[in-house]
């Protein structure tokens, strides 16, 4: 309920991956009342390279963490794609974007940039091991619902709970009875791309000199005759991230929804399939030079278990809020923090 002291409402952040984190961080900067909810008991350091520029360093230096940043990043000056056969097709050059926002653009590892943003957020404000499992509302107060029956009373509730979001099914459910909800929001996620991500260990620059260049190496290589085009990143750390996304048809696409659905609902699938994508993609050649011609190269000097298979779904929804929820990041497809403020 609303703080009694500064009469400010109480947040309860469902999810704390990128989104919801980041949202805690600045709820924390502004003193807004917060608690998230986060189902995973541990938070595993998954994931490759994310890139990181003009719309987020603003907010970075609004929380004081940009100085922290700039080292965990590496600068990217130009995105080369390749055929399969490696021949180049002329480089993106990111100069422009920095000259005309000011900012300059970084490649950052997904768990540098986590380990970050939890920082930021103070242990007690984050719950782990509570899954929500349901939202109501009554009057002007809303109760998240956990998995150990634990309820929980505040103000507004920001799903911040990723692509299958349990928030936006129980607003979406509540709002379809109504007859509220536009047809849009009724379809599926397209499941039009698996992505496998990960990251070598520290590779040593005498033996493989591509760690040496001062600026992000990140070659995008497009499959001629395959589903597949991949990518792979130098961080500022010395290692090597990729990202290999597997375009998927009607027919690939029902096979790995089986699949995933299988192994469980979260948003990545667990090791067998990460490694029969290892599999199927690690003899797609990189150019990268001597000892690093094919994504098998990549596989083998990365821990295995820190390899994970994702899904990329692109939707946008058209309705992000209903009474006291509302939804943010993959569970909506980026929300700005701006809006939750408004809301707010
Ligand atoms: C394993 C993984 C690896 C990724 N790797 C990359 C990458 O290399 N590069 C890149 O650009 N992007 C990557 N992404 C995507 C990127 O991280 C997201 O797009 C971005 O973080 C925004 O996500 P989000 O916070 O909205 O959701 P997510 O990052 O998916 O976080 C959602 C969080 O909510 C939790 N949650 C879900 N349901 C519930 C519930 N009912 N109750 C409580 N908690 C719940 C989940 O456990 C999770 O921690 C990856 C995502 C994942 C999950």
């Amino acid at each position: 309920m609303s703080d009694p002291v500064t009469d400010k409402p109480t947040v309860l952040i469902v999810g704390a991956g990128l989104g919801g984190l980041m949202l805690g961080a600045l709820l924390e900067k502004q003193g807004v009342p917060y608690n998230i909810f986060e189902r995973a008991s541990t938070v595993k350091p998954l994931g490759s390279g994310m890139a990181v520029g003009p719309t987020l360093l603003p907010v970075f230096q609004q929380l004081g963490i940009y100085d922290d940043f700039l080292p965990l990043g590496k600068r990217i000056r130009y995105t080369p794609f390749y055929k399969e056969t490696l021949e180049s097709y002329r480089p993106t050059d990111h100069i422009a974007i920095e000259e005309f926002t000011g900012y300059e653009q970084y490649l950052v590892a997904r768990p540098k940039l986590y380990e970050l943003i939890l920082k930021q957020v103070p242990a007690h404000k984050i719950h782990f091991g509570k899954r929500v499992l349901n939202i109501t509302e009554e009057d002007d107060k809303v109760t998240v619902h956990t998995n150990d029956n634990g309820m929980h009373v505040g103000d507004i509730v920001v799903g911040a709970d990723g692509a299958y979001s349990a928030v936006r099914t129980r607003m979406y459910d509540r709002l379809k009875a109504k007859g509220e909800l536009p047809k849009g929001d009724q379809e599926d996620l397209p499941f039009s791309c698996t992505c496998l991500v990960g990251q070598t260990r520290v590779l040593d620059p005498e033996k493989y000199p591509i760690i040496k260049e001062s600026t992000c190496v990140f070659p995008t290589v497009l499959g001629d005759d395959k589903p597949f085009s991949w990518s792979v990143m130098l961080t500022a750390q010395g290692t090597l991230c990729w990202s290999v996304i597997h375009h998927l048809n009607e027919q690939t696409s029902k096979a790995a929804m089986e699949q995933r659905f299988r192994n469980n609902d979260n948003a990545e699938w667990g090791a067998y399939p990460a490694q029969v994508m290892c599999d199927e993609t690690r003899n797609l050649p990189i150019p990268l030079g001597e000892g690093l011609s094919t994504l098998g190269d990549l596989y083998d000097m990365a821990q295995k278990d820190m390899i994970s298979k994702v899904m990329l779904e692109e939707k946008v929804f058209k309705t992000w809020h209903s009474g006291r929820v509302v939804l943010m990041g993959d569970g909506k497809v980026l929300v700005s923090t701006a809006v939750i403020f408004n809301v707010l």
